[in-house]
């Protein structure tokens, strides 16, 4: 169980970024004109706590800061969510549920149990 806001993303962009996407190779410039091992500097360069809209401005768009959607009603553009069951992978059980909806658990499970 894990929360995730875009502050959250955006404090880990800088070494999820290198992680995923590790130094430069053929130094190509990216959509974001930059290669990978200027792209890992800038994000590295940023101070903390993490600007989000730097990461975004930096990366070329909001991929890295982004909140999941609701996996259960499907809203977007939230807050915060939290991450339920497996680390996210390619055929991992994971959920990302917001606030609304953990409530609306919570107060089913709750009636339906004494
Ligand atoms: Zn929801």
């Amino acid at each position: 169980m894990k929360i995730i806001t875009r502050q959250i993303e955006a404090d880990e962009a800088p070494a999820s970024f290198e992680k995923q996407y590790g130094r430069d190779r053929d130094g190509k410039k990216w959509i974001n004109g930059r290669t990978r091992d200027e792209t890992i500097d800038a994000l590295n360069a940023l101070p903390k706590p993490v600007n989000a809209d730097e990461v975004d401005r930096i990366i070329g768009n909001d991929s890295w800061t982004r909140v999941p959607t609701c996996d259960d009603c499907g809203k977007c553009s939230l807050d915060a969510v939290m991450q339920l069951g497996q680390e996210p992978d390619w055929e991992s059980c994971t959920a990302h549920i917001c606030h609304a909806c953990l409530k609306a658990a919570l107060d089913t499970i709750e009636k339906a149990t004494p």
